[in-house]
């Protein structure tokens, strides 16, 4: 299935010069999402990744992350910005383009050699990912790599994530 006719673009959102990826196009097209989700489960059993936990980055990493969860056998978590969460949290601070922003997990969420893959629909810099990835391994987790819908191969994301598999469905 051509997934990327089902992504709309849109210029110069949410800010002039960038070419926003909306992937809201793809999940209202029944056969899109289906396959989407069927395909990323494929990708990840290729990869052998036996993971107890998904984890998704606030917001559209639940949208994906937490169908493929249920289809992997495993639990989902959600990684919010900050102040979202009611219990105990573990936070992580990351450099924007400009000023920081902050991530945060349920302390409770992950206990130690817990197997987890890490899922957001778009890596663009690495800078989400790589954040959720440092949050995952000072708990001395087992990170077993990262899948995303898309990759902005320009941006070069990969660099700000640990040498892991990466899987990602489209690349622009
Ligand atoms: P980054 O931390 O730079 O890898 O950015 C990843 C996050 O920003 C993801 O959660 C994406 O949803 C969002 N994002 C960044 N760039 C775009 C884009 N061009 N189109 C849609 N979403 C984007």
């Amino acid at each position: 299935m051509d997934l990327k006719s089902l992504i709309r673009e849109i210029p110069d959102y949410p800010k002039p010069g960038i070419l926003f990826r909306d992937i809201t196009t793809l999940l209202r097209d029944r056969d899109g999402l289906r396959y989407t989700i069927d395909f990323f489960t494929e990708k990840c059993d290729e990869a052998g990744f036996q993971a107890d936990y998904v984890i998704g980055m606030e917001s559209r990493g639940f949208i994906f992350g937490a169908p493929l969860a249920y289809k992997l056998g495993a639990g989902f978590i959600p990684v919010r910005k900050k102040g979202k969460l009611p219990a105990a949290v573990h936070s992580i601070e990351y450099e924007l383009e400009y000023g920081t922003d902050c991530l945060e997990m349920h302390q409770d969420a992950l206990h130690p050699g817990s197997r987890v893959l890490i899922v957001d629909d778009l890596i663009a810099t690495g800078g989400t990912a790589g954040a959720t990835a440092k949050l995952v391994q000072q708990l001395e987790c087992e990170l077993l790599g990262f899948g995303f819908i898309i990759e902005l191969r320009d941006l070069q994301g990969r660099k700000n994530l640990p040498d892991l598999p990466i899987i990602s469905l489209i690349e622009y």
